[in-house]
């Protein structure tokens, strides 16, 4: 029997309508990837935890802050979303987070810039900073070669 491996993951990469426009964004290559190793999934939606509705206004980062494309900083929503599903990944002792890449709260690598005109910069969302403090590995939707080989030496171990 492998050993199962536990795994954070954006609840819109596996189709749970929770992204800001009530869609998703389901990544079945992900899917199939991940149903090949014994994984124990842990979904996360920090937006959710934070109480924001489903649909919301969209939102970007600006200067370190969260701001709602009506102006509304909610930077504090965004950073209790964050400590909460920091709370989680200790609780269950994840191994590993796979999160949505541009998100201002999942984006590991790049976000928006906060102009909402769609020109992307690096840098990270709040729950991805939340995360990468606690020294826990990252890896986006983006990324499925590297998520296979973390898996494999995962299970070496
Ligand atoms: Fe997906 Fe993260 Fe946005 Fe929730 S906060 S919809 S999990 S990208």
């Amino acid at each position: 029997m492998e050993k199962e491996i536990k795994v954070l993951i954006s609840a819109c990469l596996l189709g749970d309508n929770v992204k800001y426009s009530g869609g998703n964004n389901l990544t079945p290559e992900l899917v199939t990837l991940l149903e090949k190793y014994n994984v124990k999934i842990v979904k996360i939606c920090p937006e959710c935890f934070a109480g924001l509705p489903i649909p919301r206004v969209p939102s970007e980062i600006r200067e370190d802050k969260v701001y709602g494309k009506d102006g509304r900083d909610i930077t504090e929503e965004f950073l209790i979303g964050a400590e909460k599903t920091y709370q989680i990944a200790k609780i269950k002792q994840v191994d590993f987070a796979i999160l949505r890449e541009r998100s201002p709260s999942c984006g590991s690598s790049f976000i928006y810039d906060g102009s909402f005109s769609g020109k992307v910069i690096q840098g990270q969302g709040l729950t991805a900073r939340r995360l990468n403090k606690e020294n826990i590995v990252i890896f986006s939707e983006e990324n499925l070669e590297e998520i296979e080989k973390y898996l494999q030496e995962l299970n070496k171990k």
